[in-house]
């Protein structure tokens, strides 16, 4: 079942006797006998949230294509609503938003529904580490696939030595820290002017325009990220995401993480290997990484039933449907909060998207 193995690897498939290379009976050091991990379906249910937001965000990037193309050629063709969860796309004016809102008690007007978003998942990394980049991130899920298809046809994954894996990951804090002092040099009248302009309004056609009229330099940039995803675990979004290293610095503070319960631990070093962030989770008595992404591959992995948890501050066990639960309740929440409260949707006349959209890609950064 090669195909149904390319969405649902090796690595999802829940531990079993008859798979798992431990042995069959586990025993402490001190040789007393230890409960063996039952089947569970976290993979599956991880792997499933994924393609379904992946299929969400596909979905969002045809509708707001057509959406565009009513205005492109003066309402010639079909009209359709456009799709606000595009604005997960536009983080930077995400944050600004975020802080407009947080200084002025106002809800923006203006592409709010990006802020929405980025809310729900600072919540989500809150509240569950950095899970957002392991059950929601579209490219986190591409990611994921090209590694494991990199592994289906080399046989294996490389990681870069450690005097440079540490500084190529503070990349992504660096750019990070970069639009972060932008946003935090500007004035919530410089906020609010900035998404007003032009430029601001039609952010989101910009975006679509990276993707659709690339030029040469972002095609050949773009294109070895590809190609060295297939050999790097997440290589993007372990140097390069912002996005993630934003939500790192949140999970930080999490009161949740994953444990090791070293007496029931027979240091069989699966986890470590199981995981993508490449922690050693085998050494640790609990992962407090900003590189954790809550994906539960290691516990996945573990053979034995008590030694990976993930917990919350009180150590109480969370299984892979209540993480589940969590992302996807909190993620639901925001949005139907802003929908609820009739913040979701930006409101531009049509006279003026008419005016911007066909022109959108004169417009420069103001
Ligand atoms: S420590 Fe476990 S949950 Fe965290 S990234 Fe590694 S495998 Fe995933
Ligand atoms: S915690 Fe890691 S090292 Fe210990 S038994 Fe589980 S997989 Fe093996």
């Amino acid at each position: 079942m090669p195909l149904l193995r390319a969405f649902f690897p090796a690595s999802s498939a829940p531990a079993s006797p008859a798979t798992d290379a431990a042995p069959l009976t586990l025993r402490d050091k001190q040789g007393r006998l230890l409960p063996r991990r039952r089947d569970d379906h976290t993979q599956v249910l991880r792997r499933t949230v994924q393609f379904a937001f992946a299929a969400l965000n596909i979905w969002i990037g045809v509708e707001f294509y057509r959406w565009v193309r009513f205005y492109e050629t003066a309402g010639q063709s079909l009209r359709v609503e456009r799709p606000a969860g595009v604005e997960g796309w536009l983080p930077i004016a995400a944050l600004m938003n975020l802080k407009y809102w947080v200084l002025t008690w106002e809800v923006p007007e203006i592409h709010a529904a990006g802020m929405f978003l980025l809310v729900s998942f600072l919540g989500i990394s809150w509240l569950l580490r950095k899970a957002f980049c392991s059950w929601l991130c579209p490219i986190g899920t591409l990611s994921e696939l090209l590694w494991e298809g990199g592994k289906e046809i080399f046989g294996r994954t490389f990681a870069f030595p450690r005097w440079l894996d540490v500084p190529l990951r503070s990349l992504k804090y660096i750019l990070f820290g970069l639009f972060f002092y932008a946003i935090a040099q500007m004035s919530t009248a410089e906020l609010k002017a900035f998404l007003h302009t032009p430029y601001g309004l039609v952010a989101d056609v910009k975006m679509l325009d990276f993707f659709r009229l690339m030029g040469r330099t972002s095609a050949i940039v773009i294109g070895v990220l590809l190609v060295l995803s297939l050999v790097v675990k997440n290589a993007w979004c372990r140097y390069l995401c912002p996005y993630g290293a934003m939500l790192g610095l949140v999970a930080l503070v999490s009161p949740t993480r994953i444990r090791r319960t070293a007496d029931a631990c027979i240091d069989c070093g699966k986890c470590a290997k199981a995981c993508p962030s490449l922690l050693p989770v085998d050494k640790l008595a609990s992962v407090r990484s900003a590189e954790c992404t809550n994906c539960l591959l290691c516990i996945t992995a573990c053979p034995s039933r008590d030694a990976l948890h993930c917990t919350t501050a009180r150590r109480w066990a969370l299984p892979g449907w209540a993480v589940a639960t969590g992302v996807l309740g909190v993620f639901f929440l925001v949005v139907a909060a802003a929908r609820a409260t009739g913040h979701w949707d930006t409101v531009i006349p049509d006279e003026v998207l008419f005016e911007l959209i066909p022109r959108a890609g004169q417009l420069g950064h103001p």
